[in-house]
């Protein structure tokens, strides 16, 4: 569609694509919300509650998880610099997939959760992997800064903890 746009009316729409999204003002709701603020918010409320931290699945798949601070600025940067009609994919580079047993585990460290963590494998893992290519986003930026998931996590997690009340859950 926005190659007919550009081609009839000389439109410059163009279409981003986001792996797996995370970061502060997420919806941490347990039903409709996405597996890092999941993860979050139960780490929160098993600590709380001394109650053990459930992960839905066996933790084997593999995603690629992107700042939503860090998306932000890519945002920025394509509706200033990004002139192609075909889509980009943003994304951190491959070799930075992580795990949800991962991600579970640098959840469980940002809160300092001491208790027990089930992997509950009766839960559907889903989709083992959906890997992304981010080279053309490279071929632009080769030196772009992604936040390490890490510190991510643990901006997500001070966030959530501090902003508890009004947070989206
Ligand atoms: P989502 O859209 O963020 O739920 O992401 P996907 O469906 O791509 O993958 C989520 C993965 O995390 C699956 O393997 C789930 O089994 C696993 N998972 C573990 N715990 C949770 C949780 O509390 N919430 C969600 N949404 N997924 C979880």
């Amino acid at each position: 569609m926005n190659r007919a746009y550009n081609q009839q009316y000389g439109c410059n729409f163009t279409a981003v694509i986001p792996t797996n999204v995370y970061g502060p003002h997420d919806n941490f709701n347990l039903e409709d919300g996405h597996v890092l603020p999941g993860l979050i918010h139960k780490v929160y409320t098993a600590k709380k509650n001394e109650t053990p931290f459930t992960v839905w699945g066996t933790g084997k798949p593999l995603r690629q998880f992107i700042y939503s601070i860090d998306l932000a600025k890519l945002m920025i940067w394509v509706l200033r610099d990004y002139k192609e009609i075909s889509p980009i994919i943003l994304s951190v580079d491959e070799k930075d997939e992580v795990s949800i047993k991962e991600a579970a585990e640098m959840v469980v460290e940002a809160f300092n959760f001491k208790g027990e963590v089930i992997y509950d494998s009766t839960k559907s893992d889903g989709q083992f992997k959906k890997t992304a290519s981010n080279a053309k986003l490279r071929k632009y930026l080769p030196n772009f800064n992604f936040t390490p998931i890490r510190q991510g996590i643990k901006e997500t997690v001070d966030w959530f903890q501090d902003n508890y009340d009004t947070a989206r859950k």
